[in-house]
């Protein structure tokens, strides 16, 4: 059966027909002969495309209409309808011919390689819809789409450095502000610089990260993470606790990080201390801390297991595998390791299900993302803050 793609073809095919017919009789008023309009190549390309001959009739199409400015849009619907539906290397071809006609117009080459470069993002080619893009980011009536496309590729490529100039460009331009994307493209850069231990070029590129408004947290977490990595444990912990304070909801990266900190330096009371200001500060973030030391199985210090305990009694589904009550019986080190195991337990199931999750698409992931892989925005995930029995059973059911 002839495909939805044929038939939006042939409609095509149909339209060129019609402007061939007008445009006949029209040359017939003038008193010329004009040929026949509804000639036999049209209905030859209108058979190929019914018979499914898709490649057929695109080379008896690129043959048969010379592009002018009468046939022009169709050949643009023509290479954007290939594109939509997958058929890429078609609509490659289509604009191509287009831009290989010698008398096009400015405007309509510009819009020529700007679907070309779609074409090419579309085949996965970024290196060829980059520079197309480029061109047309230097002065074109695409200048912002060529501008945004060009930000998507570098971000693919973690081209960094190109990503700020082509967002700074755009900033100024499409008149909207990306200081949060930018800032983030600066975290990426401090972090490959920490990667190859060139602690001063991270700082600069943090400090840059943290010059932007709305500021990104991301950069005050890179910042503690560098002041970890130089054995700078006070600057650490008190960026760590700052990072809290202006969002909780980064606790599930950093409270691993300060408990960790604390215990090598043998400061255990501190820790205590540090946790209990926190938790009286802020209440309602008891189950997060709970279910971060779940997942990263964090154990052993009072404050935290008081909130690990807490959690699992207010926690119906595990009160069907679990006998929490004897959890409170027995003296304090049967009760301890009682609590230890099924935290244990329950790390195991945590670590199979996702941690983080978007709030623009909902897509979630294992660790924590800074751009979305799936819609692109940044800083838009959030953790979760109980353990997902119900995936944790699908799981283990489709497993099976
Ligand atoms: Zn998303």
């Amino acid at each position: 059966m002839p495909t939805e793609s044929a038939f939006l073809l042939a409609g095509l095919f149909l339209l060129l027909a019609a402007a061939g017919w007008a445009m006949g009789r029209f040359e017939e008023r003038d008193g010329e002969d004009a040929p026949p309009p509804l000639n036999i190549d049209y209905l030859k390309g209108l058979n190929f495309l019914l018979n499914e001959q898709t490649d057929q009739a695109l080379e008896h199409f690129l043959a048969m209409v010379r592009v002018d400015d009468k046939t022009i849009e169709t050949h643009f619907a023509l290479g954007s309808l290939f594109r939509r539906r997958g058929e890429v290397d078609r609509a490659i071809r289509i604009h191509q011919n287009i831009i290989a006609r010698p008398d096009l117009a400015p405007e309509q080459r510009d819009q020529a390689l700007f679907s070309l470069g779609k074409d090419y993002l579309a085949a996965g080619l970024l290196d060829r819809a980059e520079n197309l893009f480029a061109q047309l980011a230097e002065g074109s009536r695409y200048q912002v789409q060529a501008l945004e496309n060009l930000l998507g590729i570098y971000e693919q490529e973690r081209e960094w450095q190109k990503a700020i100039d082509a967002g700074q460009k755009l900033e100024i331009l499409g008149g909207r502000s990306l200081a949060l994307q930018i800032a983030n493209y600066y975290c990426e850069l401090a972090e490959a610089a920490v990667g190859k231990g060139d602690f001063n070029m991270a700082r600069q590129h943090v400090k840059k990260a943290q010059a932007g408004r709305p500021r990104t947290l991301r950069g005050a977490l890179t910042r503690a993470h560098i002041a970890r990595d130089t054995d700078d444990n006070k600057t650490a912990l008190k960026l760590y606790h700052r990072i809290i304070d202006e969002n909780t909801y980064l606790i599930a990266e950093t409270l691993p990080e300060i408990v960790a900190i604390y215990t090598r330096e043998n400061q255990i009371g501190e820790l205590e201390r540090a946790l209990k200001a926190l938790l009286d500060k802020y209440p309602e973030m008891s189950s997060l801390v709970a279910y971060t030391a779940i997942v990263n199985d964090l154990g052993g210090i009072s404050v935290i297991d008081d909130c690990v305990e807490r959690y699992m009694l207010n926690e119906p589904t595990l009160a069907e595998f679990v006998d929490l009550q004897k959890l409170s019986e027995g003296d304090r080190s049967s009760h301890d390791s009682a609590l230890a195991k099924v935290r244990h337990a329950l790390s195991k199931l945590a670590g199979s299900t996702p941690r983080y999750q978007c709030q623009e698409c909902g897509f979630s992931s294992q660790r924590l993302l800074w751009q979305c892989p799936s819609c692109r925005e940044w800083e838009t995930q959030r953790p979760a803050s109980r353990v997902q029995f119900d995936t944790v059973l699908q799981h283990s059911i489709t497993n099976r």
